[in-house]
């Protein structure tokens, strides 16, 4: 099957994140299993969603693994011009529908590529690692990654995350993770705010803090240029609270995302955080008993990337993708999660993420072809490889 042919049928899958992924990733286990490579399902504790892991090469060391992921996120609201799960060509050189770009571009080339793989006989392996809920917090990688490191005796050195980068390689990302606090006051008639304790504006103060937070990292750590903008972000994007003008708010809700850079610690943030949340509950107990403040994490921290120009992997993009122009980005991927599990990480996918999310989402052919090229002198590498 062509990359187009085989990305017309992932596309078709309207598997969201959050969903169970288990038809989309049943197809892609048929289709590699009709090339007699064994593949291996990682499912979730439920058995409702599952990642997979191939080795196509030999059981050596100094394998890559390519990965990506089978979920996209939702399609609501949004004004598409075409059917967000039917793949169109309109016939202006790129093809529309929702996973286009992210990513299903990436996993229908290296789909396609698999004979071309397997009749390479590599010197050096390659695997594929497809994950589920990448979109809702990258939270299969982890335990993904863990299968890949207990399954294969031979230990992969490499992992390159296909995420659309216009075929840029990207050595390093920003640390993400999203909070939910939750501040608990007392109701009352508006005319006795002095007596009681207002969620909406107590909550409204953790706000202004964690602005004031990220401007004294900014004033008072070090920068990291590769970034834009160079420094951790926190941003609060959804703020709820209150019934009435005239009611003293008993509960506000507000989420927010902190973006850390790779020398900045998710824990030391929080932590401040949670201490001035804990002295704002003594202060405040003296005129509410059950003033609260709870603050909890949506989904466990997407670990940053920070790969070394001096990597193997670095000099191994820039031959393949022929840049050496290493970039940085602030979006959460499941690169700094491979990283972590002991292998040289980068990210290089076909692609914009300008695409990505959008209405009309579309992957330009142009780029397909390229990352069937880049991918076509990964397997010439493996095959040639002595490192
Ligand atoms: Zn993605």
């Amino acid at each position: 099957m062509t990359t187009e042919q085989i990305l017309e049928k992932l596309i078709a899958f309207p598997v969201l994140g959050g969903d169970s992924n288990l038809t989309i990733i049943n197809w892609i286990k048929e289709y590699i299993e009709s090339f007699q490579i064994k593949v291996t399902l990682v499912p979730n504790e439920e058995g409702t969603k599952a990642s997979l892991h191939c080795r196509i090469g030999p059981a050596v060391d100094g394998g890559i693994i390519l990965s990506g992921h089978t979920d996209v996120v939702p399609v609501t609201g949004q004004a598409w011009d075409t059917d967000p799960f039917q793949l169109t060509d309109k016939g202006d050189g790129k093809l529309y529908g929702r996973g286009s770009c992210d990513m299903k571009g990436f996993i229908a080339i290296c789909l396609h590529l698999l004979p071309t793989m397997i009749e390479a006989k590599p010197a050096k392996p390659i695997y594929f690692a497809f994950s589920y809920d990448e979109e809702i917090g990258c939270l299969s990688a982890p335990d993904l990654v863990k299968h890949i490191k207990k399954t294969y005796p031979e230990k992969p050195k490499y992992a390159l995350i296909g995420e659309p980068s216009m075929l840029q390689p990207i050595l390093a990302q920003k640390g993400i993770i999203v909070f939910v606090t939750q501040v608990n006051g007392s109701a009352g008639h508006s005319s006795r705010i002095k007596q009681q304790v207002s969620a909406v504006h107590e909550a409204s103060r953790l706000v202004l803090w964690l602005e004031t937070k990220m401007n004294t990292l900014i004033e008072t750590n070090k920068k990291d240029a590769r970034f834009e903008p160079p420094h951790t972000t926190i941003h609060v994007g959804q703020f709820n609270g209150g019934i009435a003008p005239n009611v003293i708010a008993d509960k506000a809700t507000f989420s927010w995302d902190l973006r850390t850079i790779p020398t900045d610690s998710v824990d030391a943030i929080l932590k401040d955080f949670k201490q001035h949340c804990e002295q704002r509950e003594v202060e405040l107990t003296s005129v509410f008993s059950d003033f609260r403040i709870k603050t909890v994490a949506k989904h466990p921290e997407v670990v940053h990337l920070d790969t070394h120009h001096d990597k193997d992997i670095a000099s191994l993009i820039q031959t393949i993708s022929g840049s050496s122009n290493f970039k940085a980005v602030s979006f959460a991927s499941e690169a700094g999660q491979f990283a972590q599990g002991g292998f040289e990480s980068v990210i290089c996918g076909p692609g914009s993420i300008a695409q990505a999310h959008t209405a009309n989402e579309f992957i330009a052919k142009e780029q397909l072809q390229k990352g069937e090229a880049m991918l076509k002198k990964l397997i010439q590498e493996m095959s040639t490889s002595q490192s």
